[in-house]
């Protein structure tokens, strides 16, 4: 198929198909690896475009060509990490800029703009579900990036992407979401009027559990040779082959992303109505303080629980050593089911005053639902449960 028809596919057939042709040279139906580092010239300069793996590999730009197709996008940039994806952008705005951020954000972009750009930009938190807040900062300070999180980690809040992004292109304010949590099959944010998004791909996007990644995804043409000129200028390129892990990780996407989603479903519920949990966070409860929207922007619900349990952080610890299929673990969206704390794993970097403010409290605990069967997890949740 020609790549324009390939691009107007349904998501689960362009997970597989956008980049994913037969290799032209063998028929070998997977990529190759291209595990090189240098590309012989015909004559000086003269070359198929590819001169240095730090600059462009063949497997990292199929992964790349697949990632903008996920995401409706013209281009997209592959990096070693998510957070270098950030870095990048960080330091493709000038000196001194404001970036306005949502509040309770990923704890190493928290650790990324407070402690390390802070000495080249300034910071402004806020809470993004309240729009007045962002028209607000836009009217007091001259904003040059606004920075989205929706849903949030770990509060799972949820902020109107296409309200937001209206205001900031009004203001000439360029917006980034990190779409992380929901990964492309769920939620589309250049689609709803976002300037560039940002996927860890360590998570839902690979999903094995199995690479450090991040991507980038915008159309704005200029920017991006930015961003390309950056990450070239400065290194974080991804290895041939963990792109080629994604390549093959990316391909399962849908179906993945339907599994987490039923499960997660099953299990909010089961919690919802559990006697020794205070409160149950997830997008598709009712009970979620911005459920509308969530049905209204994404097209599913995605994998991720929060909940409190009832009791101090001693029951907590207690509970978390109790599980067994779970696994306690830092990181999210690979097919194994992960629960965490936190408090004192993921958000340790943000300092005990600012998480409480924002009600990241001590009995908070955090679920990244795999695809196991169902009943097996809520099984495993409740022999905890009985323990404490
Ligand atoms: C993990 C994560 C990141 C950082 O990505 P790395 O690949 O770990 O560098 C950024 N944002 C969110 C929401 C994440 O979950």
């Amino acid at each position: 198929m020609k790549k324009k028809d390939l691009l107007k596919l349904d998501i689960a057939s362009k997970c597989i198909h956008v980049g994913g042709h037969p290799d032209k040279e063998t028929g070998a139906i997977m990529p190759p690896i291209y595990q090189t580092s240098t590309y012989v010239q015909e004559s000086p300069g003269k070359h198929q475009g590819y001169e240095y793996s730090r600059s462009h590999n063949p497997t990292r730009t199929r992964l790349e060509e697949c990632l903008a197709g996920l995401e409706n996008a013209k281009h997209a940039l592959v990096t070693a990490s998510g957070l270098s994806c950030e870095m990048l952008i960080m330091h493709a705005l000038p000196v001194g800029s404001t970036i306005l951020c949502s509040d309770d954000v990923y704890g190493g972009t928290y650790r990324l703009f407070t402690t390390v750009f802070n000495h080249i930009h300034n910071y402004i938190f806020i809470d993004t579900t309240d729009i007045s807040n962002v028209e607000n900062a836009i009217k007091e300070h001259s904003v040059a990036l606004l920075w989205l999180e929706s849903p949030t980690n770990p509060l799972l809040k949820i902020s109107d992407i296409q309200k937001i992004s209206k205001i900031a292109k009004k203001n000439k304010v360029k917006t980034v979401v990190d779409n992380t949590f929901m990964s492309p099959y769920f939620q589309n944010p250049l689609d709803l009027g976002a300037d560039i998004v940002l996927h860890s791909m360590t998570k839902y996007i690979n999903g094995h559990s199995d690479v450090v990644g991040g991507a980038l995804m915008l159309n704005d043409k200029k920017f991006y040779e930015k961003l390309w000129t950056l990450q070239n200028s400065t290194g974080p390129s991804q290895s041939p082959f963990d792109s080629w892990l994604v390549l093959r990780g990316v391909k399962t996407l849908a179906i993945r992303m339907e599994a987490h989603q039923k499960n997660a479903m099953k299990v909010a519920k089961w919690l919802e109505s559990h006697p020794k949990v205070e409160r149950v966070i997830y997008p598709g409860l009712k009970s979620h303080p911005q459920h509308k929207l969530a049905k209204k922007q994404m097209h599913g619900f995605g994998g991720m629980i929060t909940f409190f349990l009832k009791g101090d952080i001693k029951k907590c610890k207690k509970f978390l050593s109790s599980v067994s299929m779970f696994a306690l673990a830092e990181s999210l969206g690979g097919v194994e089911s992960l629960i965490e704390h936190p408090a004192i794993m993921t958000h340790a970097s943000v300092p005990k005053k600012t998480r409480e403010a924002i009600g990241l409290t001590d009995n908070l605990i955090r679920l990244s639902v795999g695809i196991e069967n169902y009943n097996d997890l809520i099984s495993d949740l409740d022999k905890a449960f009985s323990k404490i």
